[in-house]
């Protein structure tokens, strides 16, 4: 192994001398497929990790069931102590964790860095709510009465998590599911195993302090066949997936035909739009950010790009001269900008887009290549940003209408903002938007009734990089789920309706008399 790559797996314990256990359930083991976690910059195998057998994953789901009867008596206040704890852990490991996100993701040592921060921010949020998670008392149409909402603790939680986030999206799920009073078993990414193994030991050590069960937040890494476990079982109340629209639309269908609740955070296909009035100088860069951070790998990526007639040449020269800037390099590196995409199939689908593109005779202003690096960088996933402009505006078409998860961004110039929004609205998804202009009255239209259709509508800011303040997610086939901030909390637990009679008489509602 690298001494790059064994410095952090090391400053973070994880011991390489033989096969790494993926299996927690108050215990680590693993007994079934081995699955090889490498490095995208470099195509370096990191570690073999022993993933779950069927019969693990179901006495995983057990023992997590078990934790959950435990954990559901536990006070909220007394467990967002358990998450502040869990919170301190992580910021002891910030920059050792964010390493290990750039190591085994590949993206660049700040936006690793951001993740782990934003599991931090999440736990803080937390631990407020775990005092806060405020039921309801509502007037009684009868005298004597009272009727009471209550929310407890829902049960167990399944969280399955995409390559891309390997630590933000589970940390918003935990946070919020732990504070509920839940036990969560998690099925991370196939390609991010040793992330999740970091994470779920930081996390097992404070359940330990604490004298809890260790499956109140378990672990059960592997592929297709044990997530489909997860979602199948029916101990699980909630499952939270994240990841394709393909996978999403098999998730919650099983999901549905046993009754299980679920939380579907799946592909975005994101617009920005600027308007003339828009000021270019934050404009250019916050595309550039959208479109080309994470190398174009996440969620809420800008796809799309509508520029209005007037400021069209201008704006893409200078988007194209920030993309002529880029330079791929070692993620770990503080100055680079520009990872791997995660995996050879990105590269792959990366190289098919870019040939349909010139396949239907599309203008491909930047990029197109797929770059060839030195050691020890050659055997990399490095791709060049791409901007292209195809011929058709038709937002039917495949180019158009599907996510392709890299780094290109299609550009289309519109006459006005009705074109525009009429654009931004006319594809499947509906995660992430966002609108450049000065001007209020646009501002409202993009913000009401017949603006963005989208979960995310922004205001000369990207379409990427939410705080976790406010509820996230998409709409239409990117899910309709919502995570994190805002009231997406009072779905991890289950509520009742609670009438109380402290009177002498027995009166039914709606005046209905049933003495004879
Ligand atoms: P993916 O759909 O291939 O995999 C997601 C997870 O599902 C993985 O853990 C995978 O092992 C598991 N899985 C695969 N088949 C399964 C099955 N039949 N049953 C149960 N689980 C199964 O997604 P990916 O390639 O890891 O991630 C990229 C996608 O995730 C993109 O579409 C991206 O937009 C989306 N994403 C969405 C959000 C969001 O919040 N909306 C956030 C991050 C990523």
């Amino acid at each position: 192994l690298s001494s790059r790559a064994s410095g952090i797996l090391s400053a973070l314990n994880i011991s390489l001398d033989k096969d790494i256990e993926g299996v927690y359930d108050g215990e680590w083991k693993g007994s079934g497929d081995i699955i090889e976690s490498s490095c995208p910059a470099t195509g370096e195998v990191l570690a073999r990790v022993k993933t779950a057998s069927p019969a693990e994953v179901l006495e995983a789901l057990a023992k997590t069931r078990e934790a959950y009867l435990h954990f559901r008596n536990v006070p909220a206040p007394r467990r967002g102590e358990v998450l502040r704890q869990i919170r301190e852990g992580l910021a002891s490991k910030r920059e050792e964790l964010g390493a290990l996100v750039t190591l085994e993701m590949g993206k660049i040592r700040t936006e690793g860095v951001g993740e782990v921060q934003e599991f931090i921010d999440i736990c803080d949020y937390a631990l407020g709510l775990s005092r806060m998670m405020n039921g309801r008392v509502i007037a009684s149409e009868r005298p004597g009465h009272s009727i009471l909402e209550v929310p407890n603790p829902l049960g167990v939680v399944g969280v399955l998590s995409a390559f891309n986030f390997p630590v933000a999206v589970y940390g918003w799920n935990l946070a919020l599911s732990l504070t509920a009073g839940n036990a969560t078993i998690w099925k991370p990414s196939p390609t991010t195993p040793l992330t999740s193994i970091a994470i779920t030991s930081i996390i097992a050590q404070v359940l330990k302090n604490n004298n809890l069960p260790g499956a109140i937040a378990g672990l059960v890494t592997g592929g297709q066949q044990v997530g489909e476990a997860v979602v199948r079982s029916t101990d699980v109340e909630l499952i939270s997936f994240t990841g394709s629209e393909r996978v999403g639309r098999i998730v919650g269908q099983t999901v549905v035909s046993r009754f299980g609740k679920s939380i579907l955070e799946l592909g975005g296909n994101n617009a920005s739009i600027v308007m003339p009035d828009a000021d270019l100088s934050l404009a250019v860069p916050g595309v550039f950010f959208g479109a080309v951070g994470t190398a174009g790998q996440r969620c809420t990526s800008t796809r799309r790009l509508f520029l209005h007639r007037q400021i069209a040449s201008d704006f893409l020269e200078r988007l194209q001269k920030l993309y002529g800037s880029l330079k791929p390099g070692d993620p770990l590196e503080h100055n680079t900008l520009l990872g791997p995409m995660h995996t050879r199939e990105a590269v792959n689908l990366y190289a098919n887009t870019v040939s349909h593109l010139r396949s239907i005779d599309a203008d491909i202003l930047s990029g197109g290549e797929i770059y060839s690096l030195p050691s020890p960088f050659d055997g990399g996933n490095f791709v060049r940003p791409t901007i292209a402009i195809p011929k058709s505006v038709n937002m039917k078409d495949r180019i158009w209408s599907t996510e392709t998860f890299a780094p290109i961004l299609n550009v289309a110039v519109f006459e006005d903002l009705e074109e525009a929004i009429g654009w931004n609205n006319a594809v499947p998804q509906g995660l992430s938007s966002s609108l450049w202009t000065r001007d209020m009255r646009n501002l409202g239209k993009w913000i009401g009734p017949s603006g963005s259709d989208a979960g995310i509508v922004n205001v000369n800011a990207g379409t990427s990089g939410a705080e976790i303040g406010a509820s996230f997610g998409g709409n239409k086939s990117t899910g309709w789920g919502r995570e994190a901030g805002g009231d997406s909390w009072s779905q991890y637990v289950r509520w009742s309706a609670c009438t109380i009679n402290f009177s002498n008489e027995a009166p039914l509602a709606q005046g209905v008399n049933f003495n004879n």
